[in-house]
């Protein structure tokens, strides 16, 4: 590259000769709300390795019934700490971001060759080149807002309850040893029938009090910019154009084609192993007796059951713990 290098707020993958890091707020200075994470990489970077704070059930309550769903692992750590971590980490490979400098125009960055539009979900970069990232959002229709709470939830946990006004539910989860986030959330109808809209911060917070008191058990709800909002659904036909790159938030947020693709994934691997098997027989690598189909199955099973046993255990559990012995059973 002739020119310098430029990424418009992002996160620096280990490499040198980034020129520019603008970020709007100051250093440290988000909201201290909690980030949850359930990849086993991400947690690499959490500090001393901790382990995850036990969130592993879900719960959910509706009508003073409990119920139970087993398999979900995640840690937890407040967003302050993850974002000195992560100015820790933009030090170690010398990159210095600029704080409290907002871009607000691409003309600001024409002289760099890169420009990474790390921005979020309201991404000036993906908003500039809207036309050429074939780029759309969606916003749903529920209003949801994020507090904080000194309650413990030792386990994501959602609460449902139902008022004259209509139905409402919590997501609460622990993220530190005191505190817990906890959302709120409500449709359209309900949010119009119980007046958020038109209501202060503190006199939305204080309804959420009344309205959760049992699962709040006498704990109040603490707000920072506890605003309403819709979650968007923002989607790029292109991940780029020319010299602009979007990644995270400003690409792509949650996507509810994910189990589909997720299941797609393992009807191929299971596939390709009834293939290899097939093969195998006619080599008589394995025995030309054995049913493909099933033996591909229960290799997938394994497969899936290993993940399972490795989520569920914090990911400590080592997933080729025993694996010799076990493959040979499973290769007879
Ligand atoms: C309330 C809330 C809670 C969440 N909780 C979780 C969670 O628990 N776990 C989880 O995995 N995900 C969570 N998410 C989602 C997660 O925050 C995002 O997926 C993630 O932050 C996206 O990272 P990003 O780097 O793409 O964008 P962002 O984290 O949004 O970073 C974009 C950065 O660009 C800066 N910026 C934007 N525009 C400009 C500009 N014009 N000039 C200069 N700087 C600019 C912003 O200040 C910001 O620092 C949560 C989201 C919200 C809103």
């Amino acid at each position: 590259m002739s020119g310098r290098g430029q990424w418009l707020v992002g996160f620096p993958f280990g490499r040198k000769g980034v020129s520019s890091l603008p970020e709007v707020l100051p250093a440290g200075g988000l909201i201290p709300i909690p980030a949850v994470h359930s990849d086993p990489v991400s947690r690499r970077h959490l500090p001393d390795h901790r382990p995850p704070i036990g969130q592993r059930d879900t719960r959910r309550e509706r009508g003073g019934q409990r119920v139970v769903i087993d398999g979900i692992g995640f840690a937890a750590i407040g967003r302050l700490q993850l974002l000195q971590l992560l100015q820790a980490r933009a030090a170690s490979v010398d990159v210095a971001p600029v704080y409290r400098r907002t871009v607000k125009s691409l003309s600001e960055l024409a002289e760099f060759d890169l420009v990474v539009g790390a921005d979020g979900v309201n991404s000036l970069v993906r908003r500039a080149l809207a036309p050429e990232f074939g780029a759309t959002v969606r916003l749903l229709d529920n209003r949801f807002a994020w507090f904080g709470t000194t309650q413990r939830f030792e386990t994501l946990s959602h609460t449902f309850i139902e008022t004259a006004e209509g139905a409402f539910n919590a997501h609460h989860y622990r993220y530190a040893p005191d505190m817990s986030t906890f959302i709120v959330e409500m449709s359209a109808d309900t949010f119009a029938r119980i007046g958020f809209a038109d209501m202060h911060e503190a006199a939305s917070r204080q309804t959420c009090e009344r309205l959760f008191a049992e699962a709040l058990g006498g704990h109040a709800l603490i707000s920072n910019n506890a605003i309403w909002r819709r979650f968007p659904i923002v989607r790029n036909a292109r991940w780029s154009h020319g010299k602009h790159v979007l990644i995270g938030d400003a690409l792509v947020n949650e996507n509810e084609r994910l189990q589909a693709r997720i299941n797609q994934f393992l009807d191929r691997i299971e596939a390709t192993l009834k293939q290899a098997l097939r093969i195998a027989a006619t080599q008589g690598d394995v025995d030309a007796a054995t049913d493909a189909g099933a033996h591909a199955n229960l290799l997938l099973c394994y497969v899936i059951g290993r993940w399972q046993q490795f989520g569920k255990s914090g990911f400590s559990r080592d997933p080729m713990a025993q694996w010799p012995q076990q493959w040979a059973i499973l290769s007879r």
